[in-house]
């Protein structure tokens, strides 16, 4: 396996943990529902002030495991993809062991590790905005859309006398399938009273209606860009590294937009992914064995650009992709994301 199938694995396991949290808030949530007596309105937490503080509580604690376990599998994730450049340039490294002065190759592993250790970098990760939004705000988003959902499964589901565990799996089967949901409770309310009380069933687009389905597709796409923001940074700051491929998954079998933008770009081309569920991966274009050893034996560090290897510039068919696409990309509120984090460097072709 390699180490990028090992990451996707690693964040399949993530999820399932982050799975058992919107369990756990549905488990609390339903104990505390199933003891009240109900009004025949639409399901309200506010109507039942007795479990008013209970239910925050409940709530409050999904944002936080829900926050803390992202901000945890980033980092794990983090130093994973680190881990990973790490070994790569000390494998390269290895091969030339014998053909350069013993001082000169300690040096060259050294810097290898020194670099490995970007905390501060890890900390502006965490605490970025994307858009208008710090991950912080995205959860409170999703908390609040969370209390939505369960507002309206429960006023499906509940009804007196039944047991905590019923309610719980009749709320998760509910959720299931937001839009049946929706439209049963719609039509037993009216749809005056529902569009009142579930903006949240209204999402903006590339929203899920359902909050749980968020919190996997947030926590997935911030992990994983934890791990290409690490390798990207160690891209960046290694001049033996003189650009890099963008390669098909072994998955991958529908074509798409990753058929048509893979190959080797620059090195400060700022990537972790074409599109929300990408599986692609990189790998690092280094300079050839005869250029790093005649390098170190000069006591140099040339800059990457001395490479034979260096790639100065996005492939052909990134810039027909450019072209095919750019009615469409005009139309659309907000650009890729590898469009908005190279703005500056793809200037000339936007
Ligand atoms: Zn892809």
């Amino acid at each position: 396996m390699t180490p990028d199938e090992r990451h996707i694995k690693r964040i399949n396991r993530y999820l399932r943990k982050i799975n058992g949290l919107f369990d756990d808030l549905v488990r609390d949530i339903a104990l505390l529902v199933v003891k009240q007596r109900l009004t025949g309105k639409i399901f309200r937490f506010r109507d039942y002030q007795k479990i008013t503080t209970q239910v925050s509580n409940a709530l409050n604690t999904y944002h936080d495991n829900l926050f803390s376990s992202i901000q945890t599998y980033t980092k794990y994730e983090w130093d994973y993809g680190n881990a990973k450049v790490s070994e790569i340039l000390a494998e390269n490294l290895a091969k030339i062991k014998g053909k350069v002065s013993g001082l000169a190759y300690d040096v060259k592993l050294k810097e290898i590790s020194t670099h490995s250790q970007n905390k501060k970098a890890l900390e502006a990760f965490q605490e970025r905005k994307k858009g208008k939004f710090t991950v912080s705000d995205r959860v409170w988003n999703i908390t609040k859309q969370a209390k939505e959902n369960l507002e309206i499964a429960i006023d499906d589901a509940l009804s007196e006398g039944m047991s905590a565990q019923d309610l719980a799996r009749k709320i998760k089967h509910n959720l299931n399938d937001p839009d049946k949901l929706f439209r049963r409770v719609r039509d037993k309310h009216g749809n005056l009273v529902l569009s009142k009380n579930a903006q949240s069933f209204h999402p903006g687009q590339g929203v899920y209606r359902s909050a749980h389905k968020n919190a996997l597709r947030l926590a997935a796409n911030e992990i994983n860009t934890a791990y290409r923001e690490a390798e990207q940074l160690r891209i960046m700051s290694n001049n033996d590294v003189v650009g890099q491929k963008i390669n098909l998954s072994p998955q991958h079998k529908v074509y798409d937009m990753c058929d048509e933008l893979q190959g080797s770009y620059p090195k400060d081309f700022n990537w972790s992914s074409w599109h929300v569920g990408c599986k692609c991966f990189r790998t690092m274009i280094l300079k050839s064995q005869s250029e790093l050893i005649t390098e170190i034996n000069n006591s140099q560090n040339l800059s990457p650009e001395a490479s034979a290897n260096f790639v100065s510039g996005v492939p052909d068919n990134f810039h027909s992709w450019l072209s095919e696409n750019r009615e469409t990309l005009e139309k659309r509120k907000s650009k890729p994301y590898f469009l908005e984090e190279n703005k500056e460097k793809l200037k000339h072709l936007l």
